[in-house]
């Protein structure tokens, strides 16, 4: 189904215009679109929750997955999920089936699409850790192509091989575990995040990716920049890598916040953060 849009209400941060060409696709219609899709440039967004859109919305066709299958299969001890079931749903429907290691996804709000493009990750793991293939549609061939893990050269917030592909479904290892285990690093993982993030706000999680060598947000914090705001977007005062919209503001003062950030550190230690959130349409 094609819609017209306000990007604004289905993002996490609430940005964004008008998109008039905003495609909800089933699994069964995917290939439906073929022409519309082989004629513009295409985002494919997942819950949105790693992304902001321009003010002045996006021109091209935005392809919104409703994929929502999610099936078990014991034996092969391994768990088909589709690409657009909420991560922290995912976690809870392995710890009712008392399957192990997806508690690290109870507080991230994004989809499995978004998980497997970004590589989503916490407290030490990362979905590859978890992955076995994927599953997606190729828009150039049009055709369902498997992808094994290998093929899809994870790294820290990130993949290959996934440009102008849409994530149909993954197959996610799915190992019994201790129940008590299970829930103990969940009510951990819960208990973490609200202690050290900022609770229900605008925001798309860390703006900026850390790597071995050091933590965007203490570098941040260390440059003074916590609680610099511009035009109501502002450094988060508890976690100095959150970058926090107030209502109404516009991502075009998120965008001048993270190039001032950018700037400040690159002067004070030389070093060029590297943005982990998605700008999406025109910026200047
Ligand atoms: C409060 C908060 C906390 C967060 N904490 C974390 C965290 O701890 N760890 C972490 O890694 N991230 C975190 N994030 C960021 C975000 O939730 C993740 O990056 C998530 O994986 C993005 O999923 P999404 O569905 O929202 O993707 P979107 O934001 O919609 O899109 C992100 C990218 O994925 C692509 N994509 C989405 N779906 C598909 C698909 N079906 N096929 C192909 N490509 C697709 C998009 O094109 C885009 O390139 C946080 C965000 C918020 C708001």
């Amino acid at each position: 189904m094609k819609y017209k849009i306000k990007l604004s209400n289905i993002t996490t941060y609430k940005f964004g215009g008008y998109c008039d060409s905003f495609y909800k696709i089933s699994e069964d219609d995917i290939g439906s679109f073929k022409e519309v899709f082989s004629n513009r440039e295409n985002f494919i967004l997942g819950k949105g929750s790693n992304v902001a859109f321009s003010d002045d919305g996006y021109e091209g066709n935005i392809i919104n997955p409703n994929f929502n299958s999610l099936t078990y299969n014991d034996s092969l001890s391994e768990v088909r999920v589709g690409a657009s079931v909420f991560l922290p749903d995912l976690a809870r429907y392995y710890k009712n089936n008392n399957l192990v290691n997806m508690e690290f996804l109870i507080g991230i709000p994004g989809s499995v699409g978004g998980a497997v493009k970004m590589n989503a990750g916490a407290y030490g793991w990362e979905f590859s850790d978890v992955i076995k293939s994927v599953e997606a549609y190729n828009l150039e061939t049009n055709n369902i192509e498997i992808l094994l893990k290998e093929e899809l050269n994870f790294s820290y917030r990130s993949s290959e091989n996934l440009d102008r592909k849409i994530v149909i479904s993954a197959t996610l290892s799915a190992d019994k575990g201790d129940p008590n285990l299970i829930r103990s690093r969940l009510k951990e993982n819960i208990a973490y995040r609200k202690k050290t993030q900022p609770a229900a706000i605008y925001n798309a999680g860390s703006v900026f990716k850390n790597t071995k060598d050091y933590s965007a947000g203490e570098l941040i914090d260390k440059s003074g920049l916590k609680g610099y705001s511009i035009d109501g977007v502002k450094v988060s005062n508890k976690h100095a890598n959150f970058f926090i919209a107030s209502k109404g503001a516009h991502s075009s003062s998120l965008y001048k916040l993270v190039s001032h950030v950018k700037e400040v550190v690159d002067n004070k230690y030389g070093i060029s953060l590297e943005k982990e959130i998605m700008f999406i349409g025109k910026f200047d």
